[in-house]
Protein backbone atom coordinates (compact mmCIF):
# COMPACT_ATOMS: atom_id res chain seq x y z
CA UNK A 1 0.00 0.00 0.00
CA UNK A 2 1.48 3.57 -0.79
CA UNK A 3 0.10 7.64 -0.80
CA UNK A 4 -3.23 7.72 -3.57
CA UNK A 5 -2.06 11.06 -6.09
CA UNK A 6 -5.21 12.53 -7.49
CA UNK A 7 -3.88 13.47 -10.67
CA UNK A 8 -6.60 15.95 -11.69
CA UNK A 9 -5.48 17.92 -8.63
CA UNK A 10 -2.09 17.67 -8.44
CA UNK A 11 -0.28 20.67 -9.78
CA UNK A 12 3.47 18.97 -10.08
CA UNK A 13 4.60 21.44 -7.69
CA UNK A 14 6.96 19.24 -5.94
CA UNK A 15 6.77 20.18 -2.54
CA UNK A 16 5.52 16.35 -2.02
CA UNK A 17 8.86 15.22 -3.63
CA UNK A 18 10.88 17.51 -1.38
CA UNK A 19 9.26 16.68 2.24
CA UNK A 20 9.10 12.42 1.62
CA UNK A 21 11.87 11.30 3.79
CA UNK A 22 12.08 8.15 1.98
CA UNK A 23 12.48 9.49 -1.41
CA UNK A 24 9.37 7.62 -3.09
CA UNK A 25 7.52 10.49 -4.92
CA UNK A 26 8.55 11.91 -8.02
CA UNK A 27 6.95 14.71 -9.44
CA UNK A 28 6.43 13.59 -13.48
CA UNK A 29 5.25 15.77 -16.21
CA UNK A 30 1.37 15.58 -15.39
CA UNK A 31 1.41 14.03 -12.14
CA UNK A 32 3.67 13.38 -9.16
CA UNK A 33 3.85 9.11 -8.46
CA UNK A 34 4.29 7.26 -5.69
CA UNK A 35 7.04 3.87 -5.56
CA UNK A 36 6.71 1.14 -3.04
CA UNK A 37 9.44 2.82 -0.89
CA UNK A 38 6.66 4.30 0.35
CA UNK A 39 6.07 4.14 4.66
CA UNK A 40 2.51 5.71 4.60
CA UNK A 41 3.77 7.93 7.02
CA UNK A 42 1.66 11.06 6.11
CA UNK A 43 3.95 13.85 5.36
CA UNK A 44 3.30 14.16 1.69
CA UNK A 45 -0.53 14.23 2.49
CA UNK A 46 -0.29 17.32 5.40
CA UNK A 47 2.02 19.49 3.11
CA UNK A 48 -0.36 19.18 -0.35
CA UNK A 49 -2.18 22.54 -0.18
CA UNK A 50 -3.60 21.18 -2.92
CA UNK A 51 -5.52 18.04 -1.24
CA UNK A 52 -3.90 15.79 -3.80
CA UNK A 53 -2.58 13.27 -1.60
CA UNK A 54 -4.35 10.87 0.40
CA UNK A 55 -3.64 7.55 2.51
CA UNK A 56 -5.87 4.52 1.48
CA UNK A 57 -8.01 3.31 4.13
CA UNK A 58 -7.02 -0.03 5.60
CA UNK A 59 -9.46 -2.52 6.22
CA UNK A 60 -13.10 -2.26 6.10
CA UNK A 61 -13.01 0.64 3.47
CA UNK A 62 -15.56 3.35 2.60
CA UNK A 63 -17.70 0.31 1.54
CA UNK A 64 -17.86 -0.91 4.57
CA UNK A 65 -20.55 -0.20 7.36
CA UNK A 66 -18.89 0.79 10.31
CA UNK A 67 -21.99 0.73 12.33
CA UNK A 68 -22.95 -3.13 11.84
CA UNK A 69 -19.99 -3.56 14.31
CA UNK A 70 -20.96 -4.29 17.89
CA UNK A 71 -19.92 -5.43 21.23
CA UNK A 72 -16.85 -5.94 23.15
CA UNK A 73 -15.04 -9.29 23.21
CA UNK A 74 -12.22 -10.93 24.93
CA UNK A 75 -10.47 -13.89 23.45
CA UNK A 76 -10.64 -16.23 26.48
CA UNK A 77 -6.98 -18.29 26.42
CA UNK A 78 -7.55 -21.79 27.14
CA UNK A 79 -4.88 -24.38 27.63
CA UNK A 80 -4.92 -27.75 28.93
CA UNK A 81 -7.94 -27.30 30.80
CA UNK A 82 -7.04 -24.13 32.18
CA UNK A 83 -8.33 -20.72 31.35
CA UNK A 84 -5.53 -18.15 31.63
CA UNK A 85 -5.98 -15.62 34.53
CA UNK A 86 -5.50 -12.87 31.98
CA UNK A 87 -8.92 -13.81 29.77
CA UNK A 88 -10.74 -12.67 33.39
CA UNK A 89 -9.20 -9.37 34.24
CA UNK A 90 -9.73 -8.92 30.27
CA UNK A 91 -13.38 -9.40 30.59
CA UNK A 92 -13.67 -7.11 33.75
CA UNK A 93 -12.29 -4.54 31.54
CA UNK A 94 -14.74 -5.42 28.45
CA UNK A 95 -17.49 -5.40 30.67
CA UNK A 96 -16.55 -1.91 31.65
CA UNK A 97 -16.12 -0.72 28.04
CA UNK A 98 -19.16 -2.86 26.71
CA UNK A 99 -21.21 -1.10 29.64
CA UNK A 100 -20.02 2.62 28.99
CA UNK A 101 -20.90 2.01 25.43
CA UNK A 102 -24.04 0.28 26.01
CA UNK A 103 -23.39 -2.64 24.00
CA UNK A 104 -22.77 -6.30 24.84
CA UNK A 105 -19.89 -7.96 26.24
CA UNK A 106 -18.82 -11.49 24.94
CA UNK A 107 -16.03 -14.06 25.23
CA UNK A 108 -15.28 -16.08 23.05
CA UNK A 109 -13.11 -19.63 24.15
CA UNK A 110 -11.55 -21.98 22.08
CA UNK A 111 -9.70 -25.08 22.47
CA UNK A 112 -11.32 -28.95 22.50
CA UNK A 113 -13.83 -30.20 25.48
CA UNK A 114 -14.36 -26.96 26.91
CA UNK A 115 -17.94 -27.85 28.74
CA UNK A 116 -16.39 -27.18 32.04
CA UNK A 117 -14.33 -24.53 30.80
CA UNK A 118 -17.04 -22.15 29.53
CA UNK A 119 -18.93 -21.50 32.85
CA UNK A 120 -16.62 -19.39 34.48
CA UNK A 121 -16.46 -16.58 31.86
CA UNK A 122 -19.93 -15.57 32.79
CA UNK A 123 -19.25 -14.91 36.02
CA UNK A 124 -16.65 -12.07 34.89
CA UNK A 125 -19.30 -9.63 33.25
CA UNK A 126 -19.77 -11.97 29.02
CA UNK A 127 -23.18 -11.59 28.05
CA UNK A 128 -22.19 -14.46 25.54
CA UNK A 129 -19.76 -17.00 25.08
CA UNK A 130 -18.85 -18.54 22.23
CA UNK A 131 -17.17 -21.93 22.44
CA UNK A 132 -15.36 -23.44 19.19
CA UNK A 133 -14.48 -26.24 20.30
CA UNK A 134 -12.92 -28.80 18.14
CA UNK A 135 -10.62 -31.40 18.31
CA UNK A 136 -8.19 -29.45 16.10
CA UNK A 137 -7.96 -26.46 18.45
CA UNK A 138 -7.07 -29.27 21.13
CA UNK A 139 -3.31 -28.23 21.14
CA UNK A 140 -2.43 -24.47 19.83
CA UNK A 141 -1.30 -23.97 16.45
CA UNK A 142 -1.50 -19.87 15.06
CA UNK A 143 -3.22 -21.04 11.71
CA UNK A 144 -6.08 -22.98 13.11
CA UNK A 145 -6.54 -20.58 16.11
CA UNK A 146 -6.28 -17.68 13.99
CA UNK A 147 -9.01 -19.26 11.41
CA UNK A 148 -11.42 -19.86 13.58
CA UNK A 149 -11.28 -16.44 15.21
CA UNK A 150 -11.54 -14.62 11.89
CA UNK A 151 -14.38 -16.90 10.61
CA UNK A 152 -16.74 -15.73 14.01
CA UNK A 153 -15.49 -12.15 13.95
CA UNK A 154 -16.46 -11.84 10.24
CA UNK A 155 -20.34 -13.49 10.86
CA UNK A 156 -20.77 -11.46 14.51
CA UNK A 157 -18.50 -8.48 13.73
CA UNK A 158 -17.47 -7.14 17.14
CA UNK A 159 -16.37 -3.46 17.14
CA UNK A 160 -13.64 -4.42 19.86
CA UNK A 161 -11.50 -7.46 20.63
CA UNK A 162 -9.28 -7.61 22.90
CA UNK A 163 -6.74 -10.64 24.15
CA UNK A 164 -3.76 -11.47 26.45
CA UNK A 165 -0.46 -10.09 25.61
CA UNK A 166 0.87 -13.31 26.56
CA UNK A 167 2.65 -15.86 24.26
CA UNK A 168 -0.27 -17.36 22.88
CA UNK A 169 -1.80 -14.04 22.36
CA UNK A 170 1.42 -12.60 20.79
CA UNK A 171 1.66 -15.00 18.88
CA UNK A 172 -1.45 -15.60 16.84
CA UNK A 173 -3.73 -12.18 17.42
CA UNK A 174 -1.35 -10.11 15.07
CA UNK A 175 -2.28 -12.93 12.18
CA UNK A 176 -6.02 -12.06 13.17
CA UNK A 177 -5.57 -8.37 12.85
CA UNK A 178 -3.79 -8.88 9.44
CA UNK A 179 -6.72 -11.54 8.31
CA UNK A 180 -9.21 -8.63 9.41
CA UNK A 181 -7.21 -5.74 7.58
CA UNK A 182 -7.81 -4.10 10.99
CA UNK A 183 -5.22 -2.54 13.47
CA UNK A 184 -3.54 -4.07 16.43
CA UNK A 185 -2.18 -2.02 19.42
CA UNK A 186 -0.17 -4.29 21.73
CA UNK A 187 0.95 -4.03 24.74
CA UNK A 188 -1.97 -1.51 26.09
CA UNK A 189 -1.52 -0.49 30.07
CA UNK A 190 -5.00 1.85 29.70
CA UNK A 191 -8.54 1.36 27.94
CA UNK A 192 -11.23 3.85 27.61
CA UNK A 193 -13.86 4.78 25.49
CA UNK A 194 -13.50 8.07 23.50
CA UNK A 195 -16.29 10.31 23.51
CA UNK A 196 -17.18 9.23 19.98
CA UNK A 197 -17.17 6.08 21.02
CA UNK A 198 -13.69 4.88 19.83
CA UNK A 199 -11.65 2.36 21.65
CA UNK A 200 -8.71 4.52 23.70
CA UNK A 201 -5.51 1.99 23.57
CA UNK A 202 -3.11 3.36 25.99
CA UNK A 203 0.42 1.93 25.94
CA UNK A 204 4.10 2.93 26.53
CA UNK A 205 6.11 4.54 23.56
CA UNK A 206 9.37 6.00 22.38
CA UNK A 207 11.23 3.59 25.02
CA UNK A 208 8.73 4.03 27.70
CA UNK A 209 9.45 8.12 27.79
CA UNK A 210 5.72 8.74 26.95
CA UNK A 211 2.20 7.23 27.01
CA UNK A 212 0.83 7.21 24.13
CA UNK A 213 -2.80 6.93 23.15
CA UNK A 214 -3.49 5.35 19.97
CA UNK A 215 -7.11 5.26 18.14
CA UNK A 216 -8.30 3.07 15.07
CA UNK A 217 -10.86 5.39 13.53
CA UNK A 218 -11.28 3.16 10.02
CA UNK A 219 -11.51 -0.01 10.45
CA UNK A 220 -12.84 -2.56 12.57
CA UNK A 221 -13.26 -4.68 15.14
CA UNK A 222 -10.83 -2.26 17.38
CA UNK A 223 -7.68 -4.97 18.26
CA UNK A 224 -5.56 -4.54 21.49
CA UNK A 225 -3.53 -7.05 23.67
CA UNK A 226 -3.20 -6.16 27.32
CA UNK A 227 -0.04 -7.79 29.29
CA UNK A 228 -1.72 -10.55 32.05
CA UNK A 229 -1.92 -8.53 35.48
CA UNK A 230 -2.30 -5.06 34.29
CA UNK A 231 -6.50 -5.14 34.69
CA UNK A 232 -8.13 -6.30 38.20
CA UNK A 233 -10.64 -9.07 37.56
CA UNK A 234 -13.60 -8.27 38.92
CA UNK A 235 -16.37 -11.25 39.72
CA UNK A 236 -19.73 -9.17 37.44
CA UNK A 237 -22.35 -12.03 36.66
CA UNK A 238 -25.04 -11.30 34.22
CA UNK A 239 -27.46 -13.36 33.06
CA UNK A 240 -25.30 -14.68 30.42
CA UNK A 241 -25.88 -17.61 27.72
CA UNK A 242 -23.13 -19.97 26.63
CA UNK A 243 -23.85 -20.30 22.25
CA UNK A 244 -22.07 -23.17 20.70
CA UNK A 245 -20.36 -22.22 17.25
CA UNK A 246 -20.29 -24.69 14.23
CA UNK A 247 -17.65 -23.78 11.81
CA UNK A 248 -16.94 -24.92 8.17
CA UNK A 249 -14.42 -27.53 8.74
CA UNK A 250 -12.10 -26.47 6.43
CA UNK A 251 -11.18 -23.21 9.17
CA UNK A 252 -9.98 -25.96 11.20
CA UNK A 253 -7.27 -27.58 8.59
CA UNK A 254 -3.69 -26.12 9.41
CA UNK A 255 -0.48 -27.08 7.89
CA UNK A 256 0.93 -27.79 11.08
CA UNK A 257 0.79 -30.98 12.88
CA UNK A 258 1.51 -31.26 16.61
CA UNK A 259 3.61 -34.14 17.33
CA UNK A 260 4.07 -33.91 20.69
CA UNK A 261 3.50 -31.13 23.39
CA UNK A 262 6.83 -31.01 25.78
CA UNK A 263 5.79 -29.01 28.71
CA UNK A 264 8.33 -26.66 30.41
CA UNK A 265 8.65 -25.02 33.34
CA UNK A 266 6.32 -21.78 32.89
CA UNK A 267 8.44 -19.30 34.75
CA UNK A 268 6.65 -16.54 33.14
CA UNK A 269 3.36 -17.90 34.81
CA UNK A 270 4.99 -18.23 38.02
CA UNK A 271 6.58 -14.90 37.96
CA UNK A 272 3.14 -13.48 36.99
CA UNK A 273 1.27 -15.82 39.66
CA UNK A 274 3.83 -15.01 42.78
CA UNK A 275 2.60 -12.93 45.90
CA UNK A 276 5.94 -12.12 46.37
CA UNK A 277 8.85 -11.21 43.94
CA UNK A 278 12.49 -10.08 45.04
CA UNK A 279 14.31 -8.42 42.11
CA UNK A 280 17.76 -7.67 41.92
CA UNK A 281 19.29 -5.20 39.52
CA UNK A 282 22.95 -3.74 38.18
CA UNK A 283 23.75 -2.68 41.73
CA UNK A 284 24.67 -6.30 42.36
CA UNK A 285 27.70 -5.80 40.44
CA UNK A 286 28.50 -9.32 39.25
CA UNK A 287 26.68 -12.44 38.69
CA UNK A 288 27.76 -14.67 41.72
CA UNK A 289 26.25 -12.06 44.05
CA UNK A 290 22.68 -12.38 42.43
CA UNK A 291 22.64 -15.88 44.84
CA UNK A 292 21.80 -13.18 47.67
CA UNK A 293 18.52 -12.22 45.51
CA UNK A 294 17.76 -15.97 44.89
CA UNK A 295 18.22 -16.45 48.99
CA UNK A 296 16.09 -13.71 49.61
CA UNK A 297 13.28 -15.02 47.54
CA UNK A 298 13.42 -18.66 48.78
CA UNK A 299 13.40 -17.38 52.08
CA UNK A 300 9.84 -15.38 51.69
CA UNK A 301 9.07 -18.11 49.46
CA UNK A 302 8.65 -15.86 46.46
CA UNK A 303 10.35 -15.50 42.56
CA UNK A 304 13.04 -14.21 41.29
CA UNK A 305 12.82 -11.12 39.17
CA UNK A 306 15.65 -9.04 37.40
CA UNK A 307 16.00 -5.60 36.08
CA UNK A 308 17.11 -5.61 32.03
CA UNK A 309 20.48 -4.69 33.03
CA UNK A 310 20.55 -7.84 35.38
CA UNK A 311 19.41 -10.05 32.46
CA UNK A 312 21.59 -8.14 29.79
CA UNK A 313 24.81 -8.99 32.00
CA UNK A 314 23.71 -12.53 31.98
CA UNK A 315 22.80 -12.79 35.98
CA UNK A 316 19.11 -13.81 35.16
CA UNK A 317 17.41 -15.22 32.61
CA UNK A 318 15.61 -12.96 30.09
CA UNK A 319 12.21 -14.88 31.51
CA UNK A 320 12.98 -13.52 34.58
CA UNK A 321 12.56 -9.77 33.11
CA UNK A 322 10.23 -7.41 34.53
CA UNK A 323 9.05 -4.35 32.97
CA UNK A 324 8.43 -3.20 29.85
CA UNK A 325 10.15 -5.50 27.68
CA UNK A 326 9.83 -8.20 30.16
CA UNK A 327 7.22 -9.13 32.48
CA UNK A 328 4.39 -7.51 33.97
CA UNK A 329 4.10 -8.34 37.75
CA UNK A 330 1.40 -7.42 40.95
CA UNK A 331 2.56 -9.03 43.59
CA UNK A 332 1.81 -8.43 47.50
CA UNK A 333 5.41 -7.57 47.77
CA UNK A 334 7.67 -6.64 45.28
CA UNK A 335 11.33 -5.76 46.52
CA UNK A 336 13.70 -4.28 43.96
CA UNK A 337 17.34 -4.72 44.99
CA UNK A 338 19.78 -2.88 43.95
CA UNK A 339 17.66 -0.92 41.20
CA UNK A 340 17.44 1.95 39.99
CA UNK A 341 13.78 2.52 39.27
CA UNK A 342 13.87 3.61 35.18
CA UNK A 343 10.47 4.34 34.01
CA UNK A 344 10.50 0.73 31.91
CA UNK A 345 11.13 -1.10 35.09
CA UNK A 346 8.47 0.67 36.83
CA UNK A 347 5.34 0.31 34.17
CA UNK A 348 6.23 -3.62 34.66
CA UNK A 349 6.13 -3.49 38.80
CA UNK A 350 4.07 -0.25 39.71
CA UNK A 351 1.20 -2.48 40.34
CA UNK A 352 2.37 -4.30 43.62
CA UNK A 353 0.64 -3.79 46.68
CA UNK A 354 4.09 -3.09 48.85
CA UNK A 355 6.89 -1.94 47.06
CA UNK A 356 10.25 -2.49 48.97
CA UNK A 357 13.61 -0.87 47.76
CA UNK A 358 16.94 -1.32 48.89
CA UNK A 359 18.91 1.59 47.14
CA UNK A 360 22.14 3.24 48.39
CA UNK A 361 21.21 6.43 46.74
CA UNK A 362 18.82 7.99 48.11
CA UNK A 363 17.58 9.90 45.06
CA UNK A 364 16.82 6.77 42.79
CA UNK A 365 13.90 6.99 41.04
CA UNK A 366 12.58 3.59 42.58
CA UNK A 367 11.94 5.53 46.04
CA UNK A 368 9.23 7.76 44.02
CA UNK A 369 7.25 4.47 44.06
CA UNK A 370 8.21 2.67 46.76
CA UNK A 371 5.96 1.95 50.37
CA UNK A 372 9.49 1.40 51.99
CA UNK A 373 12.83 2.48 51.01
CA UNK A 374 16.04 1.39 52.24
CA UNK A 375 19.19 3.29 51.74
CA UNK A 376 21.44 1.26 52.40
CA UNK A 377 24.50 -0.65 50.92
CA UNK A 378 22.79 -3.67 49.74
CA UNK A 379 25.50 -5.96 50.71
CA UNK A 380 25.41 -5.03 53.93
CA UNK A 381 21.51 -5.03 54.42
CA UNK A 382 20.51 -7.89 52.23
CA UNK A 383 23.06 -10.85 54.16
CA UNK A 384 21.61 -9.27 57.55
CA UNK A 385 18.05 -9.28 56.52
CA UNK A 386 18.56 -12.97 55.45
CA UNK A 387 20.46 -13.62 58.99
CA UNK A 388 17.25 -11.91 60.66
CA UNK A 389 14.70 -14.30 58.75
CA UNK A 390 17.15 -17.23 59.38
CA UNK A 391 17.05 -17.21 62.69
CA UNK A 392 13.55 -15.61 63.22
CA UNK A 393 12.51 -19.05 61.16
C1 LIG B 1 12.90 0.30 25.00
C2 LIG B 1 13.47 -0.05 26.35
C3 LIG B 1 12.88 -1.07 27.06
C4 LIG B 1 13.37 -1.41 28.34
N1 LIG B 1 12.76 -2.41 29.02
C5 LIG B 1 13.17 -2.66 30.28
C6 LIG B 1 12.52 -3.65 31.07
O1 LIG B 1 11.60 -4.34 30.63
N2 LIG B 1 12.96 -3.84 32.33
C7 LIG B 1 13.98 -3.12 32.87
O2 LIG B 1 14.33 -3.35 34.05
N3 LIG B 1 14.63 -2.20 32.14
C8 LIG B 1 14.25 -1.97 30.87
N4 LIG B 1 14.95 -1.05 30.12
C9 LIG B 1 16.22 -0.52 30.66
C10 LIG B 1 16.03 0.60 31.65
O3 LIG B 1 15.97 1.83 30.98
C11 LIG B 1 17.21 0.66 32.65
O4 LIG B 1 18.41 0.78 31.92
C12 LIG B 1 17.31 -0.58 33.54
O5 LIG B 1 16.08 -0.84 34.15
C13 LIG B 1 18.37 -0.30 34.62
O6 LIG B 1 18.58 -1.46 35.37
P1 LIG B 1 19.12 -1.36 36.84
O7 LIG B 1 18.22 -0.51 37.65
O8 LIG B 1 19.38 -2.75 37.32
O9 LIG B 1 20.56 -0.69 36.65
P2 LIG B 1 21.06 0.77 36.98
O10 LIG B 1 20.21 1.80 36.36
O11 LIG B 1 22.51 0.77 36.65
O12 LIG B 1 20.87 0.91 38.54
C14 LIG B 1 21.61 0.23 39.51
C15 LIG B 1 21.18 0.78 40.86
O13 LIG B 1 21.84 0.04 41.87
C16 LIG B 1 22.21 0.96 42.90
N5 LIG B 1 23.36 0.38 43.60
C17 LIG B 1 24.61 0.20 43.12
N6 LIG B 1 25.39 -0.39 44.06
C18 LIG B 1 24.61 -0.58 45.15
C19 LIG B 1 24.84 -1.13 46.44
N7 LIG B 1 26.02 -1.62 46.78
N8 LIG B 1 23.81 -1.12 47.31
C20 LIG B 1 22.59 -0.61 46.98
N9 LIG B 1 22.32 -0.09 45.77
C21 LIG B 1 23.31 -0.07 44.86
C22 LIG B 1 22.54 2.25 42.20
O14 LIG B 1 22.38 3.34 43.09
C23 LIG B 1 21.52 2.26 41.06
O15 LIG B 1 20.35 2.96 41.44
C24 LIG B 1 14.48 -0.71 28.86
C25 LIG B 1 15.06 0.32 28.14
C26 LIG B 1 14.56 0.64 26.90
C27 LIG B 1 15.19 1.78 26.14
Amino acid sequence: MKALIDPQKCTVCGVCEDVCPVGAISVGETAATVSDECTLCGMCVDTCEFGAISLPQVGTGPKDDLSAYRGVWVFAEWRRGTIHRVSYELLSAARKLADKKGVPCAAVLLGSDLDAAAPSLLEYGADTVYVIDHPNLADFTDEAYANSLVALVREKRPEILLAGATTMGRSFIPRVAALLQTGLTADCTDLDISEEGLLLQTRPAFGGNVMATIVCPNSRPQMATVRPRVMRPEKDARNGRIEKVTLPEEVFQTRVEVLQVIPEEDVTAKLSEAEVIISGGRGLQKAENFHLVEELAQLLKGAVGASRSAVEEGWAPPSHQVGQTGQTVAPTLYMAVGISGAIQHIVGMQGSKVIVAVNKDPEAPIFDVASCGVVADLFEFVPAFIQRLKREG
